[in-house]
């Protein structure tokens, strides 16, 4: 009697638990819905609009009131209206709106996530305009990768809600959806080629599936048919691989090829050019001209796209060495779905020596000579992070725990054998390692960077300039070196 009872209170608690432990997600998340904002966007909106002199800048965000920032005098109320009126336009076709009328209203939108408005009195020039639909793609842009960061779903892709992931499309997804859309319209294998907003070149981020996949990545000079495409507003015909796409594709990848390029672009914006390949005399006008609307439409799609790949790449990387942060390694361990892979945890050794002999600019130059080494030694796929101040931390997918200590070792001796020349003097250093792998130390991905660090401590205790792998407890040995 007694048993059952004690079952029965155990299944209550069980269900009452769980029940409580739902109620709390299902409040967490409506909580952080679209109703409520970061704390800073009214005064981001508020800088928008003293920064460019405007009378009112406002965001429209969906379901929620919009937040509106007003200069002195006070605008008239049709304005304002008009100005909510022209963001919810651009919220509703992701397009950029430039209305002249006495006024100069600016308006980009982003797929769900929101749009702002700019007002300006007088006459503005086209540049002044070209700069605040910038700032305003910014502001979302920013605004997006802030709403995923709060979210946790830059590590955890689950986490994000419908109504951010509706439009956070990346850039790749963008370009593909576009290369399939004219792909069905044509009947032609197609490609997309975007304008690199960190650095200043066009490179191809899509094909259609009926196209070369290994054009992926190619950069296109400016002085080829697709080059000017992407420079001017006129479609621009190659009749062949070296007319299309320029000398920029390596002789091996080169195939017959030939077609017409369009333009893409934002508003005054050059954004990149579509390709569509084959003959461009049987192309018929009325297909034609569908691809023009199309191009029309893709444009600022992929301005967007483009602008929320920049915010992002910037919260995933470290600003002193351009390795990937915490975060960024965070989410390749939260992608990892199954089969072996190894983590190792890495510290310098007595770093504080360095920057007490030598300076904190030393220090600095230290950090990126380490970063420079461990990049150049892994392979694509692995993932080397810098997780803290002098701490890195390198995720090897695919790997065993031996193969994981043989390429700990090999930087081991790659730090200690480098020097780095420091204001006419020899800097050398020394680190100490901690691997860790599934399934040989743990079973899951999340105990990874918790054992490899304890393993690090173990090689920092044991003398430093060393490599300890973790195992699970009880095994016989520990790996150690030299
Ligand atoms: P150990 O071998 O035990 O790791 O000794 P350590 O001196 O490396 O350890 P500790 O953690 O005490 O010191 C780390 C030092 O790294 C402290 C700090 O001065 C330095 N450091 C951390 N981040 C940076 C950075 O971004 N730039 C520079 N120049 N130094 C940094
Ligand atoms: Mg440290
Ligand atoms: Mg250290």
């Amino acid at each position: 009697m007694n048993v059952w009872l004690l079952v029965l209170g155990l299944v209550a608690g069980a269900t009452l638990g769980a029940t409580a432990y739902w109620w709390w997600q299902w409040h967490r998340i409506r909580k952080v819905g679209p109703e409520v904002l970061p704390a800073d966007v009214p005064h981001v909106v508020d800088l928008l609009r003293r920064a460019h002199q405007a009378v009112a800048a406002c965001l429209v965000i969906p379901d929620s009131s919009p937040v509106i920032s007003l200069g002195h005098p006070r605008p008239p109320e049709t304005l304002i209206d008009r100005a909510v009126a022209t963001a919810n336009l651009a919220l509703a076709d992701s397009r950029e709106h430039v209305l002249r009328e006495g006024n100069v209203i600016v308006a980009v939108g982003d797929g769900q996530l929101g749009s702002a408005v700019v007002l300006a009195f007088g006459d503005v020039p086209p540049g002044n305009v070209r700069a605040v639909a910038s700032d305003l793609r910014r502001l979302l842009a920013e605004l997006r990768v802030s709403r995923l960061r709060e979210f946790g779903a830059l590590s955890d892709p689950r986490a994000i809600p419908d109504w951010i992931a509706a439009g956070a499309e990346s850039l790749e997804a963008v370009a593909f959806a576009l290369c399939e859309a004219i792909r069905a319209q044509t009947g032609r294998a197609t490609a997309v080629v975007v304008r690199d907003l960190a650095q200043p070149q066009y490179q191809i981020i899509g094909v259609s599936h009926t196209a070369d996949r290994r054009l992926l990545g190619t950069t296109v000079t400016p002085d080829c048919a697709v080059g000017r495409a992407c420079t001017g507003d006129i479609p621009v015909v190659g009749t062949s691989s070296t007319e299309l796409f320029g000398h920029s594709r390596p002789e091996r990848r080169r195939r017959a090829e030939r077609g017409i390029a369009f333009p893409l672009r934002d508003g005054g914006e050059s954004v990149g050019a579509l390709v569509v390949f084959g003959p461009h005399e049987t192309l018929k006008p009325a297909v034609r001209e569908r691809i023009l609307w199309m191009a029309v439409d893709a444009g600022p799609r992929l301005a967007m796209a483009a602008q929320v790949r920049v915010a992002e790449t910037q919260a995933m990387t470290d600003e002193l060495t351009r390795l990937p942060n915490r975060r960024a390694l965070d989410r390749a361990l939260g992608a990892w779905k199954e089969g072996p892979g190894a983590l190792l945890c890495i510290d310098i050794d007595l770093f504080k020596q360095v920057n007490d002999a030598f300076g904190h600019a030393a220090g600095d130059a230290a950090l990126k000579h380490i970063a420079r080494i461990f990049r150049r030694a892994l392979r694509d796929d692995d993932v080397a992070a810098r997780i803290g101040g002098e701490e890195f931390a390198i995720w090897l997918p695919h790997t065993p725990l031996a193969q994981a200590v043989e390429v700990a070792e090999r930087l081991r001796l790659a730090v200690e054998s480098s020097v780095l020349s420091w204001g006419g003097a020899d800097l050398k250093m020394t680190c100490s390692l901690g691997v860790s792998a599934v399934p040989e130390s743990v079973t899951r991905v999340e105990n990874l960077l918790p054992t490899a660090d304890s393993a690090l401590y173990q090689a920092k205790l044991k003398g430093r300039n060393r490599v300890e792998a973790a195992r699970p407890p009880g095994s016989p040995e520990h790996h150690s070196s030299p």
